[in-house]
């Protein structure tokens, strides 16, 4: 999970590393407020999880608090690469002599981590890769000490004085359970500071239970997702038309892939049931899959083993019982493994209105695409 600058920063300022004074606020009359209590020039800074904030008009200087709230009117309600901006941060400026790149994070090919340095800082780093490959040093770190720092600083041009600065985002990444820690602009002021001028953190979220008592991270923005979430199920939003239930990650993965050829809009979300496929569960994920208002038909595909077709089947129908009126849109159902022949019986005796029972994959993907088409 991406955090917003201003957690990055509050995370960074935890574990000693330099940020510039700044507060977040909601508001034009918060961003002037907030210009007087730091005092001096300020930038206005959106805050949103995309990059590039600057080139996109994102970040403003502002010399007066009566700059700094009509820089905040000018960027609050911007649209940035697709991200609204609801807040922005307001920091004390600085005064930059050097901008430099750091990171560290999670090298998955090489099963290592990875700390990325440069002097060529405040670009955009994948362009460096690219044309100066040079400039960037890519060093492979198990662990992190001020020798082992000074070395990284030295290899890419920064100051030795980044040493003990990159220590302490290492104590980030390792503390907090990150598998990214950027800082791009790491700055030297002209008094020889070095501030991490901007950050950008990626928290592992198979590691949040160690760390319940952040005030942020834990929110899931997308409400589906969050009632998801609450319910213990595996949710997840696409762009197409067809929504995909099925039990198991393997079998919903390639569900998408069926999904996808058949043509059309393809899937318009997942959601992974897990190893069980009770009434209740059942019920639960379709309720959040019909939820979905670019949801226009339902392709169930379940691979009956503990839990048997039969009791699949019965699952299907007591949903949609408890649905009720909340059921609307057509249901295309493909079961196969332990009993499957009775739990197709069971679905075509009940004759259920919206359920369509198709035998493979293939063709259930292709119903449930042309369904998707005609009630579009
Ligand atoms: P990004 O464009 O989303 O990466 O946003 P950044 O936070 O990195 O800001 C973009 C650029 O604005 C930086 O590379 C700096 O050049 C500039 N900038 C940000 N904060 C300051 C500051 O306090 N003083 C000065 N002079 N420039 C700043
Ligand atoms: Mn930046």
């Amino acid at each position: 999970m991406d955090l917003f600058e201003h957690e990055a920063r509050d995370l960074f300022a935890r574990h000693g590393v330099p940020v510039p004074p700044g507060e977040v606020t909601s508001t034009a009359a918060g961003a002037h407020a907030a210009a007087v209590d730091i005092g001096g020039p300020v930038v206005v800074k959106a805050q949103v999880k995309v990059g590039g904030r600057g080139k996109a008009g994102g970040v403003k200087l502002a010399r007066t608090p009566t700059e700094a709230r009509a820089a905040a009117e000018a960027i609050l309600g911007m649209d940035i690469k697709g991200h609204t901006v609801h807040k922005v941060l307001v920091t004390a400026a600085s005064t930059i002599a050097d901008e430099y790149y750091f990171s560290f994070l999670l090298d998955r090919a090489n099963r290592t981590w990875l700390a990325m340095a440069s002097a060529e800082g405040g670009m955009d780093i994948e362009e460096v890769a690219a044309t100066r490959p040079d400039a960037l040093v890519r060093r492979p770190v198990v662990d992190m000490d001020l020798g082992q720092a000074a070395d990284i600083a030295l290899a890419a041009g920064l100051p030795a004085a980044a040493a003990d600065v990159i220590v302490k985002l290492w104590d980030v990444l390792v503390a907090e359970d990150c598998t990214l820690v950027e800082v791009n602009p790491l700055v030297r002021t002209e008094s020889g500071e070095i501030i991490a001028l901007d950050g950008k953190v990626t928290l592992d979220e198979s590691a949040s239970f160690r760390h319940a008592q952040r005030p942020f991270g834990t929110e899931v923005s997308d409400p589906l997702e969050r009632a998801a979430h609450a319910k213990g199920l595996n949710y997840v939003k696409l762009s197409g038309d067809v929504g995909v239930i099925g039990n198991g990650a393997g079998l919903v993965m390639s569900t998408l892939d069926v999904v996808a050829q058949a043509g059309g809009a393809g899937p318009a979300n997942f959601l992974d049931i897990g190893g069980g496929a009770s009434a209740q569960v059942m019920a639960d994920g379709l309720e959040i899959i019909l939820g979905d208002a670019d949801v226009r038909s339902v392709f169930v595909n379940v691979f009956g083993g503990i839990t048997a077709c039969d009791a699949v089947a019965d699952g299907i129908l007591q949903a949609l019982g408890m649905l009720g009126s909340r059921a609307t849109k057509p249901l295309v159902v493909r079961l196969d493994g332990n009993n499957v022949k009775r739990g197709r019986e069971i679905l075509v005796e009940a004759g259920h209105p919206l359920v369509t029972m198709v035998e493979t994959m293939d063709d259930a993907a292709r119903t449930a695409a042309r369904l998707a088409a005609q009630g579009a």
